[in-house]
């Protein structure tokens, strides 16, 4: 399957790697694409263990677990990274509703690896109501890894 993160590589080629620990993101982009990629796969304990140390305090694998597992991750839009930033929409599908989350995250340094911090949030709406029947939205998105042409929904990412 291609990666979650858009990047039109395969999965066991791109954010795999890290998501297993066979390799480390070695940019917050990285990070920031791997993160989805767990969400997207359901994977919560990576999305858990690459919060900043803090942030780990106030988190929970199984409430991480409960959000990815509502949510059917559409696609990811990278706007803009820096050094330490990274500005991104989340496309995603919650109660047969298309969302748009646009979050400008920080990311740091810590014992080597990078870390989530936290983000800014400047836009979290809902773009459509979509119906089984219909389309699927990820048609809508140049970056949505499971798109299949035309398809309508029930027969695409909605299964
Ligand atoms: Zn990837
Ligand atoms: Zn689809």
């Amino acid at each position: 399957m291609l990666c979650p993160c858009g990047s039109t590589v395969l999965f066991n080629a791109c954010c795999q790697l890290f998501i297993t620990q066979k390799n480390y993101p070695t940019t917050p982009e990285q990070l920031m694409r791997s993160r989805f990629s767990a969400y997207a796969i359901k994977d919560a304990r990576y999305i858990f263990d690459t919060y900043g140390a803090t942030q780990r305090l106030s988190q929970s694998v199984s409430d991480i677990q409960s959000w990815a597992d509502e949510c059917l991750w559409l696609a990811l839009v990278i706007h803009e990274s820096s050094s330490t930033t990274v500005e991104f929409s989340a496309y995603y599908v919650v109660d047969n509703t298309v969302c748009e989350l646009r979050e400008k995250s920080n990311f740091a340094l810590e014992e080597g690896r990078w870390r989530y911090i936290d983000g800014n949030i400047s836009k979290h709406n809902e773009i459509a109501k979509i119906k089984r029947n219909d389309i699927c939205p990820c048609n809508n998105y140049p970056t949505a890894w499971s798109a299949k042409k035309g398809k309508k929904f029930k027969h695409c990412c909605a299964k």
